[in-house]
């Protein structure tokens, strides 16, 4: 006999006051497994077990442990009140307070952190405490009252499947958001007569991704490259056959004959041209905009005095240096840490007796170049690319990261090779292997 089926031969022979004190004892059970499983979830989430195979304690909480989305979320809102305040421990075992509190005032902290009213460890203390004994609903009107978005604190948003594949979307907006939602189908009246919400949503997701997704700027940015490549071909290949055009005519017997002119220097092709002068031009500026930025940045890590006297000096320097300091770069500001190192050289140019003072820096900064991030963007298809011991990739589309193979604290480049897609947890997992 199975021991459910024994259990319901013994439940059923139990006098109705035995039964209420049994059903009693069975909820201690269940609430002392419920601290039990709480507690698991933090030692879980201190060791980060849940990141060898999934993106999120969350995830993994769905996905290896069955539960669902909101038992899932429940739990880990739970564990980490439980981690700050580990006397709540005895509170849920009594049944003074439920996982589905717990998880409201975990979101409420989270919303007043982030209006910049973030409580203390005593003031958490204190809304706990008089949360206790009180409904979910009562609850909920609790911090309703005391928060800085209230519309913020209701259910999350929820969605469920719907016929012929659609989603039922139970969305709860702002004024705000209502009325941007309201003028956009004011915008789309044409398109959508009827001012279909669902619709008008599809079309704004639609327009907001062409415009924001980093795998369609990356696509966006190819295409244009490509065009400016062919048009560059096509101009050349035009100026080309104009050149020949105009060679077959200076040929031409009848010309030769009716112009009686000594023959015209060999003319140089207009491309030449142009692309010498502004070769010239490209030269002159890039050293000026590399001399200028070096300038800055030796003023940030050397004093004048320094820089100076080194750049006066008729022998070769050597210059390691890292800073912090904020460097222009390409006219955008940046706070990005930058690490160079730079060799001078002054020499006399031997044809024309002139000084040269040359400074060849070797940049070494945390920005990516945008070439290089669409390029990864579409290589790693713009998910986290992390691969457990079994050999699954994490494949998270979720708070998404660049992340350098070989650590720029080590030396590794800005180069698509050695940057690649990380979600944030294995990013940080990485960074925990790599650094301690
Ligand atoms: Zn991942």
């Amino acid at each position: 006999m199975s021991s459910t089926s024994t259990l319901t031969v013994r439940l059923k022979r139990l006098s109705d006051p035995a039964l209420v004190e049994s059903t009693r004892v069975a909820v201690r059970k269940e609430r002392n497994a419920t601290t039990e499983v709480l507690h698991h979830f933090i030692d879980v989430e201190n060791r980060r077990l849940y990141a060898d195979r999934h993106s999120s304690l969350y995830a993994w909480a769905m996905e290896e442990l069955g539960y669902t989305e909101g038992a899932a979320l429940r739990r880990m809102n739970s564990s980490r009140i439980l981690r700050r305040h580990p006397h709540l421990e005895q509170t849920i075992e009594s049944g003074k307070i439920c996982l589905t509190q717990l998880s409201y005032v975990r979101h409420f902290f989270r919303q007043e952190k982030k209006h910049g009213k973030p409580y203390s460890l005593e003031q958490e203390r204190e809304l706990l405490t008089a949360i206790e004994g009180q409904s979910t609903r009562k609850t909920l009107r609790y911090l309703t009252e005391r928060s800085s978005a209230p519309e913020k604190l209701s259910p999350k948003n929820d969605t469920r499947p719907a016929k012929n594949g659609k989603t039922e979307l139970r969305l709860i907006l702002n004024q705000e958001a209502m009325i941007d939602l309201n003028r956009l189908k004011e915008l789309w009246s044409h398109a959508v007569p009827d001012g279909d919400l669902a619709e008008i949503i599809a079309r704004a997701a639609k327009v907001t991704l062409e415009k924001i997704d980093p795998i369609k700027k990356a696509e966006r940015s190819i295409q244009r490259k490509e065009k400016k490549v062919d048009r560059r071909l096509a101009k050349h290949a035009a100026s080309q056959k104009k050149q020949q055009d105009i060679a077959q005519i200076d040929q031409h017997p009848a010309v030769q004959q009716k112009v009686n002119l000594p023959a015209a220097p060999k003319a140089q092709h207009p491309s030449e041209l142009d692309m010498r002068h502004s070769s010239n031009v490209t030269s002159s500026a890039t050293s000026m905009v590399a001399l200028d930025t070096s300038t800055r940045v030796l003023d940030s890590a050397i004093p004048a005095s320094a820089a100076s006297s080194l750049a006066s000096d008729t022998t070769t320097t050597n210059v390691s240096a890292t800073s912090n300091a904020t460097a222009s770069a390409g006219g955008r500001q940046s706070s990005l840490p930058i690490i160079f190192s730079m060799e001078i050289f002054d020499e006399v140019d031997p044809e024309t007796g002139e000084r040269q003072i040359c400074l060849p820096l070797l940049w070494h900064t945390r920005y990516i170049p945008a070439d290089v991030k669409h390029a990864v963007w579409i290589r790693d298809g713009g998910q986290c690319t992390y691969i457990d011991r079994d050999g699954r990739c994490c494949s998270s589309r979720h708070q998404l990261e660049f992340e350098h193979v070989i650590p720029f604290a080590h030396g590794g480049e800005n180069t698509g090779d050695n940057i690649r897609i990380l979600c944030r947890c294995h990013n940080s997992l990485m960074a925990d292997q790599v650094f301690g």
